[in-house]
């Protein structure tokens, strides 16, 4: 019988509730990441308590409470300025948009609380003595690398239509499984995914291409992913599976998250959704937008995606240009969708990274700002202020860039000097 660890805050706020006379256990995420020995994020606390008790209990022990999500049940405790989230054991009520229940109905049984819960991983709880509640194979689940529905999947999918991009994460995330029925369910629900708010689409989509294992799963479930960006089948199968190839390359090692999420879905948009489209750019760019994602991400993604196709620079002039252009970090990123899709081979990809390597190192110029003049000594030789400055620098840097002049001051006023002759 598997025990698990619960932090002392928790358990003294356990403590705290049980003396009051209610049930209190850690829920969810925690224990499932707790069982797999994987880093646990927060601690989920669900009660037999109803909000107002657990504020009551709570502020007569002294602790300051927030009503973060009272009408759902949620009070936040706040622990050491810690904020701890307690939920009231409760049952959905009937869902008809495919999103969320139009009641929830606060219940004094565990039993029903973890039934709602989405997949059996997830409904696990454990009391303060760490013992685990696993009343639907929770456990066995975890052991066999499976995300299986609670309850019967087409139904808990009609209900809740984001589940099925959740059960996609979840699998991506931990190298899971989806077990036969539930994976049969997700296909089978996909085309109501149009139905699901694009910011939530969005949300799931980027945890799920963050997903060590995300790759055999495009190769699996394709048409959901197509289906979650608004397409409409017929889906090219060749296409998604060459995605799915690509989204098998391991990423450079320190990039952020961010990077390595949209330089993922760029495969996915660039080999799978619009291989060989003139204008895929402008389509990611509308995907994004149709998304809803922030700014940064939709002007990376369409930029990267239009990009990918153009000429690979050849010669260290054009890598320069193209990272003071673009920044290292968006050449980076090309580069690597330039290895992944299989563009050139592995010694230019190893050639492109050490040339770029050695750019930086040298701290080549490759921005007017690294210039050895600026506008005000272009001023003092005598050019007045205006677009003419900003011109000329341009001109100096593409000299620098071509290493026609060495970035010297006075190499580079000479040069002003004999042009303005
Ligand atoms: P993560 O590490 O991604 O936060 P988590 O398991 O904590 O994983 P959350 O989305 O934070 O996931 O949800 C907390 C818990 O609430 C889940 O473990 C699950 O039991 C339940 N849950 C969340 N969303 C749903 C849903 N859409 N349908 C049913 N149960 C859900
Ligand atoms: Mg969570």
């Amino acid at each position: 019988m598997p025990v698990i660890e619960v932090p002392e805050k928790i358990r003294c706020i356990m403590e705290i509730m049980e003396k009051s006379g209610y049930e209190i256990c850690a829920v969810g995420g925690c224990v499932r990441d707790s069982l797999l020995g994987r880093t646990i994020h927060d601690w989920d606390l669900c009660t037999s308590a109803e909000p107002d008790e657990t504020e009551s209990v709570f502020s007569k022990a002294g602790f300051s409470t927030i009503p973060t999500g009272k009408k759902h049940g949620t009070i936040t405790v706040l622990w050491n300025r810690e904020p701890i989230e307690i939920t009231t054991y409760r049952i959905d009520g009937t869902y008809t948009d495919s999103r969320r229940p139009d009641n929830v109905t606060f219940t004094r049984t565990l039993e029903e609380d973890l039934s709602r819960r989405d997949f059996t991983v997830n409904a696990m709880a454990c009391g303060r003595d760490g013992k685990v509640i696993d009343l639907f194979d929770g456990q066995k689940d975890l052991q066999e690398k499976r995300i299986r529905c609670v309850g019967v999947p087409q139904m808990r999918f009609q209900e809740d239509t984001l589940r099925i991009l959740r059960a996609l994460r979840f699998a991506a995330r931990l190298g899971f499984q989806l077990e036969e029925k539930t994976a049969a369910a997700v296909m089978e629900g996909k085309e109501r995914l149009a139905l699901i708010s694009p910011e939530r689409i969005w949300a799931e989509l980027t945890g799920f291409l963050l997903g060590k294992y995300a790759a055999p799963l495009v190769k699996d479930f394709y048409p959901v992913l197509a289906a979650s960006l608004g397409m409409k089948p017929p889906y090219g199968k060749g296409d998604w599976i060459a995605a799915a190839e690509c989204l098998a390359f391991s990423t450079p090692d320190g990039w952020t998250d961010w990077m390595v999420m949209t330089a993922r879905f760029c495969l996915l948009l660039w080999k799978g959704a619009f291989p060989g489209f003139p204008d895929a750019g402008e389509k990611a760019r509308d995907c994004c937008i149709a998304l809803r994602t922030d700014k940064d991400s939709r002007s990376r993604v369409a930029f990267l995606v239009e990009q990918v196709e153009k000429p690979i620079p050849q010669t260290v002039p054009e890598l320069r240009r193209m990272i003071g252009g673009f920044g290292m970090d968006a050449v980076s990123q090309l580069i690597f969708m330039w290895e992944a899709g299989g563009v050139i081979d592995k010694s230019e990809i190893l050639h492109l990274w050490e040339q770029s390597e050695a750019i930086l190192q040298r701290e080549d110029c490759i921005r007017i700002g690294q210039l050895a003049i600026g506008g005000k000594e272009l001023q003092k030789l005598g050019i007045p202020s205006g677009p003419e400055i900003g011109k000329i620098l341009h001109d100096l840097l593409e000299e620098v860039i071509n290493d026609i002049l060495p970035n010297e001051k006075d190499a580079l006023e000479n040069w002003v000097l004999q042009k303005l002759k």
